[in-house]
């Protein structure tokens, strides 16, 4: 962190309110960087790793300058994956909240008419990965008529995976006109020959960790025989009694196995690969972020770029085969200035991959004595207690920014024609309430979701019993989150 303070951008107070809600007190080095550069309306290549507060430095400036007016998407932001698509999605909506920015998230094995409605709406901020964005932008669902600005995450990884082609499609449909982030941990040459491609006149910066997450966390590794390996878990988990934990292995198949050793075993597990329904992967992934259980089985899906509070312990139980894997990974444990520990197993033909490792880390893994029966067994009692109590359940990010804000159901919607003039309509014209006590409305078929903001739910809800909307008394009830 440098010392600074938002209060310098002449940001809006309701983007100010939003990040103080948010925690953040002052801007971090990229932060300091991106957010003047992307105000002032220029282009920006951004070297950096996640953890460093990289989504928030083009959350904020972008948030700030949509016209909240203009009912097409504004801004395009393009994620590797899915997970991090809706993670983006999530923090800038918080950013967003009190200027009640729209923000939508579109992915692929997720009901494409789902997102099309979602889309049909006031929409200013649309995150996406290629291809299901290019399916939207195909058939017509995706205006980008009015796009102002560009966001390309996890540039390096997006590339390795193959979306090349995707991106150039995407930015062929976009106006010339406009601001482009690109962000990337690596800057592999591709990287340098698409910006050169797509941008005016970049600014370039790097930002080097002061303290990067490989200082931070202990890194330990132990010689193992792939058949021993589940004793080893057993007995680390054991000794460590994290309070929570990812476990990575190479393989759908080796996480689905792992996974099951220890439920049987009555550990509070859960897993995460791709061959899950997408559904459930979004699920499982909010659940260990607010600590419903302590022991997620993973394969790398979740080793980038994900935001998860607070994990203890990351063990690869499989070495993974390429370096840039492993620092994501142990990149999960150790997260903004807080101290991990990352444990490797590694079997006898394995060593080539842990050679790699060490020359990109530029650093040998300290090799570690398994830990003797006698440890392991006066550990037991301390692991089974906690095995046995509830975990904490954390609050979600943005629950501080959703105390003012009280969600109304109103049993109306589409095919009685509600617009959204039809409520703000009505909600002004009850006494103390004005149109910047109204948040996001949510027009579905019979349903009608309203936001109301400062504290002034309560009262809304009494007076839209005997108050009609569109000409008639609606059934208004308080929403469930
Ligand atoms: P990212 O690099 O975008 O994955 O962000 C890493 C974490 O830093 C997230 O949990 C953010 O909520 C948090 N964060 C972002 N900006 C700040 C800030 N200025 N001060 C404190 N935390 C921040």
């Amino acid at each position: 962190m440098i010392k600074g303070s938002f209060n310098e951008y002449q940001l809006s107070v309701e983007l100010l309110k939003a990040i103080s809600l948010l925690n953040f007190s002052c801007p971090t080095k990229v932060q300091s960087q991106v957010i003047p550069t992307v105000l002032a309306k220029k282009d920006i290549i951004v070297r950096s790793q996640t953890g460093s507060g990289k989504t928030a430095a083009f959350a904020i400036p972008i948030c700030e300058l949509v016209d909240w007016e203009q009912n097409k998407p504004q801004a395009i932001v393009l994620t590797p994956t899915r997970e991090l698509a809706v993670q983006v999605r999530e923090d800038m909506f918080h950013i967003g909240r009190f200027k009640r920015l729209k923000v939508a998230a579109v992915f692929g094995k997720y009901p494409f008419h789902v997102q099309e409605k979602e889309l049909k709406q006031k929409t200013h901020v649309v995150v996406g990965t290629p291809g299901r964005l290019i399916d939207h932008i195909d058939r017509g669902t995706l205006d980008t008529s009015c796009v102002r600005f560009l966001v390309i995450d996890e540039a390096d990884e997006m590339l390795n995976m193959g979306f090349i082609e995707q991106i150039e499609t995407i930015i062929s449909s976009l106006p010339k006109e406009r601001v482009t982030i690109l962000l990337s941990a690596t800057m592999p040459q591709d990287i340098h020959v698409l910006c050169s491609k797509i941008m005016k006149d970049p600014i370039r910066v790097e930002i080097e960790e002061e303290n990067p997450a490989a200082d931070r966390i202990a890194q330990e590794l132990y010689h193992v025989d792939q058949t021993d390996k589940m004793q080893l878990l057993r007995d680390l988990t054991i000794v460590e009694n994290p309070d929570s934990c990812m476990i990575f292995c190479n393989t759908k198949q080796t996480v689905d196995e792992v996974h099951a050793e220890l439920v049987e075993l009555n550990y509070s597990c859960e897993k995460l690969h791709g061959g899950m329904e997408q559904r459930d992967r979004l699920g499982v992934m909010n659940q260990f972020k607010q600590g419903f259980f302590r022991y997620l089985c993973a394969t790398d899906v979740a080793a980038r770029g994900l935001d998860i509070d607070d994990i203890t312990l990351v063990i690869n139980y499989d070495i993974p085969h390429d370096k840039e894997s492993y620092v994501h990974r142990i990149g999960r444990t150790g997260r903004v200035d807080k101290l991990g520990k990352a444990i490797t197993f590694v079997t006898q033909n394995e060593h080539k991959f842990l050679n790699d490792i060490h020359a990109y880390i530029g650093k040998e893994i300290h090799l570690m004595e398994r830990p003797e029966k006698e440890t392991v067994h006066q550990s037991k009692q301390d692991f089974t207690t906690k095995t046995n109590m509830q975990p904490e359940i954390k609050e979600s990010k943005g629950a501080q920014l959703s105390t003012e804000i009280t969600k109304i159901h109103v049993n109306a919607g589409k095919k009685t024609k509600m617009r959204p003039v039809d409520i703000v309509g009505t909600l002004c014209s009850i006494q103390g309430i004005t149109a910047a006590d109204i948040g996001i409305i949510n027009i579905l078929d019979v349903s009608t979701f309203v936001e109301i903001l400062n504290n002034k739910g309560e009262s809304v809800l009494r007076e839209l019993q005997d108050t009609p909307i569109k000409g008639r008394l609606r059934k208004v009830s308080k929403a469930d989150r």
